[in-house]
């Protein structure tokens, strides 16, 4: 069925706004960059990417009768956080795994930042020492089972909300809104660059895209760029997420392979440990722009746009848009990394 018809319940001030960023598109040469802003497209804790995702999931747990979130990531995640910000919205409660998936030796890494923000909230955190994984775990089905056995209705959402039937929605409701949005600015962005882990972001605006283009939409380029630093996952993730939504909203064509691009090269050794370039790009995009990214996600998406341009594999007469996700609360448990200021 048609995007337009699946329930979406909002949590969204409305379209993510989109601005170029013109001195760092200056300062690189070639491409003008612009950038669309799911950090500041939500009141609900900071906003991020997740929030997108989960208007098309809460109908559903409306209409399921759960007074429950339950949901794993990361002990610094940006997703358990925005699924504790929609709870309390919903008057809902959130049960949160929240598993050891980067070894980060800052000591405040459990006390500040993401985690801080959901106990704010008013979630149950359950720390959990198991490693990084996108998949799909025991903790957070004996979480699930824990909130049965007390009586309560929970609704189990996966890591990053992603692999989940309706997962890739928000994300191919992002991409119909660039359409419109390019028609009110003037501008078509012929490459989209966003960063990938947990997949529907990416897999979503796969499907959106080629929903647009089976409409009689122009072809673009959407360039995934991996930051969870086990490629072969997280791509068959996008892939399969993006395969399943474009069948979900209805478009008439089997998914090109080249239209799933997941790039490696700026995802370091591990999920979650910024590297030289992370460090770079998030101080070059401060410096130049005011706009802040962090070091687990949006830090690596920049870096590779920014050697992308660099070495001309984004043609300099492009329109890029760089889908910012958000994710800035967890610079507080990266704190050691930037106690002087570097130029
Ligand atoms: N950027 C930020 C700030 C995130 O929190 C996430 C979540 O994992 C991503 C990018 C990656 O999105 P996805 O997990 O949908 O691939």
């Amino acid at each position: 069925m048609p995007l337009s018809d699946f329930p979406r319940y909002p949590l969204t001030f409305g379209p993510s706004p989109v601005h170029p960023l013109d001195r760092l598109s200056a300062h690189l040469g070639g491409p003008r960059i612009w950038a669309k802003r799911e950090d500041c497209s939500s009141g609900l804790a900071y906003g991020g990417n997740k929030v997108r995702k989960l208007e098309y999931l809460v109908p559903d747990a409306i209409a399921s009768g759960a007074d429950t979130l339950v949901s794993i990531g990361g002990v610094q995640s940006n997703h358990t956080r925005q699924v504790a910000a929609v709870a309390a919205h919903l008057g809902m409660q959130a049960v949160l795994v929240q598993e050891r998936w980067v070894d980060w030796p800052d000591s405040v890494n459990d006390r500040v930042g993401n985690i801080l923000l959901s106990r704010v909230m008013g979630a149950e955190v359950r720390l959990d020492a198991s490693g990084f994984d996108i998949g799909f775990r025991d903790s957070w089905r004996q979480a699930i089972e824990d909130v049965e056995r007390r009586g309560g209705t929970p609704y189990a959402i996966p890591a990053g909300a992603s692999d989940h039937r309706l997962g890739g929605l928000g994300f191919a409701g992002w991409a119909h809104e660039v359409a419109a949005q390019e028609a009110e600015l003037g501008v078509f962005f012929d490459t989209i660059v966003v960063c990938t882990v947990t997949g529907s972001t990416h897999a979503g605006m796969i499907a959106g895209f080629a929903d647009l283009e089976a409409a009689g939409g122009r072809r673009r380029t959407v360039l995934g760029i991996d930051a969870s630093a086990t490629l072969a996952q997280t791509r068959e993730q996008v892939e399969r997420i993006a395969r399943r939504t474009a069948a979900l909203i209805g478009v008439p064509r089997d998914l090109r392979e080249d239209e799933i691009t997941v790039l490696e090269g700026w995802a370091g050794d591990e999920y979650g440990i910024p590297v030289d370039s992370t460090l770079r790009a998030i101080r070059l995009v401060g410096q130049l722009e005011g706009v802040i990214l962090d070091p687990v996600y949006e830090g690596k998406s920049m870096a590779g746009l920014i050697d992308l341009v660099r070495t001309g594999r984004i043609e300099p007469g492009s329109n890029i848009l760089y889908a910012h996700l958000g994710g800035q609360p967890a610079l507080n448990a990266y704190s050691a990394l930037f106690t002087q200021t570097v130029r």
